[in-house]
């Protein structure tokens, strides 16, 4: 049975002298694993098509039981080669396309996730937000795609609209268990039923609501380093309570954000 679809790289890997296997996040069909014949041959109709962060147009013969579907034809639909060009950008992206493997099953249509890492790469392969800012909205979009999303503005408790904070320093609580931010009344239950809760500052899990709402364009340059850290830091520790693994991507780089003073610039 052939199918076509537009298709991102999550991995690929060199199979035997010339050919390749490559795992990739479709709209229709989730994840998808093929192998692609030939594909370091000078000759091949893929040669210098499979690219991570490009959005392809792929063609593939699909068999109910085997491991891997044969790769047919492929196109390059749009090309994004700034990303490979920077390393924050780089490094970024390879985090994106790794979660979105942690997400996507084999057979499962995902037009969700694959729209959101389109439009992430999309940000990485321009100029107008800081890769940091880009991934991080993305990892807030990947938690909502999951069914996942924390509370942020009420209570995940009761549901209850969290008040507006008495001052810039207030703080909040926050359980990971009950899948976000608790009122006065709820963490005083939860804490008296001896669940672990954190307390965050509660303009921290007020930045994460404005970027899950409005996309990073609405923060860029409104964020500090020390805020984008932050929120960073609490994201990345409420994925990995759900996804009770560290992404690789994210035990080689330090969550903290390197390289940036001051405000966030892309
Ligand atoms: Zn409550």
């Amino acid at each position: 049975m052939l199918r076509r679809e537009r298709a991102l790289i999550l991995r690929r890997f060199a199979f035997g002298e010339t050919s390749l296997v490559l795992h990739v996040l479709t709209p229709s069909f989730g994840r998808v694993h093929l192998l692609a014949k030939g594909a370091y041959r000078t000759t091949s109709r893929y040669y210098a098509v499979l690219d991570l962060f490009d959005t392809l147009e792929l063609e593939w013969s699909h068999g109910t039981g085997r491991e891997l579907d044969t790769l047919r034809a492929g196109d390059l639909a749009v090309r994004r080669r700034a990303i490979a060009a920077d390393l924050g950008r780089y490094r970024a992206a390879l985090a994106t396309l790794e979660l979105a493997g942690l997400g996507a099953q084999e057979g499962q249509p995902s037009p969700g996730l694959f729209a959101r890492v389109e439009r992430t790469l999309d940000r990485l392969a321009g100029d107008v937000v800081a890769p940091e800012l880009a991934l991080l909205a993305f990892e807030l979009g990947f938690l909502d795609e999951l069914g996942l999303a924390p509370a942020l503005d009420r209570c995940a408790a009761c549901g209850r609209r969290a008040p507006a904070p008495a001052s810039p320093k207030a703080s909040s609580v926050f359980s990971p268990g009950a899948g976000g931010r608790l009122c006065r009344r709820c963490a005083e239950e939860a804490r008296a039923s001896g669940r672990r809760l954190l307390t965050l500052a509660t303009r921290t899990l007020e930045l994460a609501a404005e970027l899950a709402a409005r996309g990073p364009e609405a923060l860029q340059g409104r964020i500090s380093v020390g805020e984008l850290e932050k929120v960073r830091a609490f994201v990345v520790r409420f994925l990995e309570y759900h996804l009770e693994s560290r992404p690789r991507s994210y035990s080689q780089r330090p969550v903290k954000v390197a390289g940036l003073r001051g405000s966030v610039t892309p």
